[in-house]
C-alpha cells in the first residue's frame, strides 16, 4: 500500500486528511477514522500463522510481514454453563500484557514503527498505557504516559517496568488528557486509544478471531463492555468487513454494557429511545476502567450499536460483583472492570432463546486487581 495515497477521514465522511504521523484529529477536535475497509479472506487467514498474525494482513500495515510480535495468541473461547444455557467466553486478559488492549496497540505501534517514529505519547494510567509502553519496549520507540499526579503507584508499577517515562498531571483525568493533547498539538505521536484509527484496526481482530473460531459464522449476540468503546468500535468494523466480504451472513448484535455509576451512553441511548427512566449519577465504580464520563467517540458508538440492532445496558455494582463471584467460583480470575461485561452478559443470556448464541470476553487478568481483591477479603 502506497502511504502518499492514505487519508484519515472526519465521521461525516466529507473531509479527508493526508497521514501523517503528527495527524491525530480533525480541524475541530475530533476523531478521525482511516479511509480503507479491507476485504478478509478466509484462505489467507487460514494459512497463515496459528496467532494473532493470521489477520494482520488486513489491518493496514503497510509490510504486514516485517510485523513485531509479543507472542499474541488466539485467545480459548471457553463455553459456560449458566443454569441450563451457554455462555462463550473469550479468554482476552491472556494477552501478553494482561489485556485486550494488547490487540489495538500491537497494530497501532507496528503503523508508528513503520512510518518511523521514534517516540509516542499516550494518556492511560490503566491498561492502554500498559500495552502502549510494551510495544514501545519491543520496537525500541521512546514513550511518555500522561497520568493524573494522584493515580496509584500501583497501577503505574507495570508501565514504569516497560520503561516508559511518567508525566506526571496535576488535576482531573481531563487535564491530564489536555496536556497529552497540547503535546500531539506540538507534534509528537499520539498512540491515543481513543483517537488513533489503527488502534480500532487491532481491536477488530477480536470479531475475526471469534468468526474463525465459530468455523466462520457469526454469534447471535456480542457483549462488550462500553468506556471509551475501544472493542464496540473494533468489533463493527471487523463484523461489517466480514459481512461484506461474504464470509459471514450476518452482523451479530452488539450488546455494550456500562457501569450504572457511570453510564452516560445508557443514558443517552435509553432518552433517544424515549424511554422513561432514572437519569443516573456519576460516582465511583468498581468498574473503573470503564468509567468514562463523556467518551469522544460517543456518537459514532451509539450509531454503531443501533445499526447492529444492538443495544445498551448498565450494571449495578452488586451485579459486578456477583458475575466476579460467579466465574472466580468456575476457575477464571477476571479484572474487576472485566466484570461489568460479563455481568451483562450473564443478564443477556438469561434474556435469551435457548437457541441463541451469546459471546462475551474477560477483557482483562485477576492479578491487575489485586488491591481490589485484598478489600473483597477484609469485608
Ligand atoms: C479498556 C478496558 C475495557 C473497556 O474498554 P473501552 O474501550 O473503554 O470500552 C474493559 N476492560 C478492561 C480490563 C479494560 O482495560
Amino acid at each position: 500500500m502506497d502511504l502518499d495515497r492514505r487519508y484519515w477521514i472526519d465521521q461525516d465522511g466529507i473531509t479527508a486528511y493526508p497521514e501523517t504521523p503528527k495527524l491525530w484529529c480533525s480541524k475541530e477536535g475530533k476523531p478521525l477514522d482511516l479511509d480503507l475497509s479491507f476485504h478478509p479472506v478466509k484462505q489467507t487467514i487460514l494459512s497463515g500463522p496459528s496467532d494473532f498474525r493470521r489477520y494482520i494482513p488486513f489491518v493496514g500495515l503497510e509490510n504486514p510481514e516485517n510485523f513485531i510480535s509479543l507472542g499474541e495468541p488466539i485467545t480459548p473461547l471457553i463455553p459456560v454453563q449458566v443454569d441450563d444455557k451457554e455462555l462463550l467466553v473469550k479468554q482476552d486478559f491472556l494477552f501478553p500484557t494482561g489485556s485486550y488492549k494488547d490487540r489495538g496497540a500491537a497494530v497501532m505501534m507496528n503503523r508508528a514503527k513503520e512510518m518511523g517514529v521514534k517516540k509516542v505519547i499516550q494518556d492511560s494510567s490503566g491498561n492502554a498505557g500498559c500495552s502502549v509502553a510494551a510495544y514501545a519496549a519491543a520496537m525500541g520507540i521512546a514513550c511518555d504516559i500522561f497520568v493524573p499526579a494522584s493515580t496509584s503507584p500501583a497501577k503505574l508499577i507495570q508501565i514504569e517496568m516497560y520503561g516508559a517515562r511518567l508525566i506526571k498531571i496535576k488535576g482531573s483525568r481531563e487535564d491530564t488528557a489536555a496536556a497529552a493533547r497540547e503535546a500531539a498539538d506540538r507534534g509528537e505521536y499520539y498512540a491515543s486509544h481513543c483517537f488513533n484509527p489503527y488502534f480500532y484496526q487491532g481491536t477488530k481482530t477480536f470479531a475475526y478471531e471469534l468468526c474463525d473460531q465459530l468455523g466462520w459464522n457469526a454469534p447471535d449476540k456480542v457483549v462488550l463492555p462500553l468506556g471509551n468503546g475501544t472493542l464496540v468500535m473494533g468489533c463493527w468494523i471487523g463484523f461489517s468487513e466480514l459481512k461484506e466480504a461474504g464470509v459471514i451472513q450476518k452482523i451479530p448484535q452488539i450488546i455494550g454494557v456500562q457501569a450504572s455509576s457511570c453510564a452516560p451512553l445508557f443514558s443517552k441511548w435509553k432518552t433517544r429511545k424515549g424511554d422513561v427512566f432514572q437519569e443516573p449519577v456519576f460516582q465511583a465504580t468498581l468498574a473503573e476502567g470503564i468509567a468514562i464520563g463523556d467518551p469522544v467517540r460517543g456518537e459514532q458508538l451509539i450509531s454503531v450499536i443501533d445499526r447492529t440492532n444492538g443495544s445498551i445496558l448498565a450494571v449495578s455494582e452488586q451485579e459486578i460483583s456477583d458475575a466476579f463471584h460467579f466465574f472466580r467460583h468456575r476457575g477464571f480470575y477476571p479484572e474487576i472492570t472485566s466484570c461489568a461485561a460479563l455481568a451483562g452478559a450473564l443478564r443477556v443470556l438469561r434474556e435469551s432463546g435457548p437457541d441463541e448464541s451469546v459471546c462475551t470476553l474477560i477483557t482483562g487478568s485477576g492479578l491487575k486487581s489485586t488491591d481490589k481483591y485484598l478489600s473483597f477479603l477484609k469485608q
